[in-house]
């Protein structure tokens, strides 16, 4: 395919555009996942908070697809916190999928008032160890949170699944990630597709390439090294979103996109939200 891979900090290499199931009822799970495979992405996005997969899992025996071509990611749930709950979470989250490994494991919040977030770090080491997971990362953490992981255990994550579209561009997490070679992912790419595609400077660069506003977004994050995996479930969507290889934004275009930050969340704080 024509999607580009992105070599992380142990070796391995995630295509940078996947299919993220958040919100995806199970009811739909299956279909919707197929319905991406058939279109050509390999990489899907999950966690046990969606309670889809099994239905992923339904989606990936059916496929026939070989096991080394796929990249599977999952997250571990915020009640299971703690360096042994994270590793009976993990095995949960294998069977629901019917895989004996995933290819990223992810912590999901950092929940700094449970503060067990290095203590999970350590139980996800040990499930690499293991052969459960061939790469660790975390999600919505923040500097200070990185900086505990980078003082208190061994592994570096590879990856930071964050909060990031034009209107919340995380300048300052992107460059930590840089200097300490952990990638970006970048949740709601699209701004979950509500006010930010009506954004007139993305309708100017849409028309000028013959693409949407959609595919602009996407291209600009490709373009500035994140790893994506919008969601779906219209299949002329799931289509459009894969096709973002084709052309390319000039400077110009990405100097506009990066004049739309607002530092403006969709989701919640890191800092303070815990469950
Ligand atoms: P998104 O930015 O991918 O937006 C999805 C929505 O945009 C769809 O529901 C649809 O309404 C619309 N849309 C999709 N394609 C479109 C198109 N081509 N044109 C117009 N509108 C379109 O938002 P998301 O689902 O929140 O994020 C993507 C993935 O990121 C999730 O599925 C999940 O895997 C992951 N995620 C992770 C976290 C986390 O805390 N780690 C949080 C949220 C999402």
């Amino acid at each position: 395919s024509d999607v580009p891979g992105i070599e992380l900090n142990n070796g391995t290499v995630i295509p940078q555009l996947g299919f993220g199931v958040f919100q995806i009822d199970p009811s739909d799970t299956a279909e919707s996942v197929q319905t991406a495979f058939e279109v050509g992405y390999r990489h899907i996005d999950t966690a046990q908070m969606y309670g889809n997969e099994a239905e992923v899992g339904e989606a990936i025996a059916k496929s026939g697809i070989d096991r080394g071509e796929l990249w599977i990611t999952t997250k571990c749930n915020n009640g299971n916190h703690g360096r042994v709950d994270a590793q009976k979470a993990l095995d949960e989250s294998l069977s629901k999928l019917g895989l004996d490994h995933v290819d990223l494991y992810l912590i999901h919040w950092p929940l700094p008032g449970k503060d067990l977030y290095v203590d999970t770090w350590k139980g996800f080491e040990e499930a690499r160890a293991d052969g459960k997971v061939r790469t660790i990362g975390v999600s919505n953490f923040q500097p200070h949170h990185l900086d505990r992981l980078l003082e208190e255990t061994e592994t570096v994550p590879a990856i930071n699944q964050i909060e990031l579209h034009p209107h919340m561009q995380q300048a300052g997490l992107r460059a930590y990630h840089e200097r300490h070679g952990i990638k970006t992912e970048a949740w709601s790419p699209i701004g979950q597709g509500k006010g930010l595609l009506d954004a007139p400077e993305l309708g100017e660069i849409a028309q000028a390439h013959g693409k949407s506003a959609a595919q602009v977004v996407l291209r600009w994050h490709v373009q500035i090294g994140n790893i994506i995996f919008p969601k779906s479930v219209t299949p002329e969507r799931v289509r459009e979103n894969f096709d973002i290889f084709d052309f390319e934004l000039t400077d110009d275009d990405m100097q506009k996109i990066e004049g739309m930050e607002k530092a403006e969340r969709l989701g919640p704080d890191p800092d303070t939200f815990a469950r």
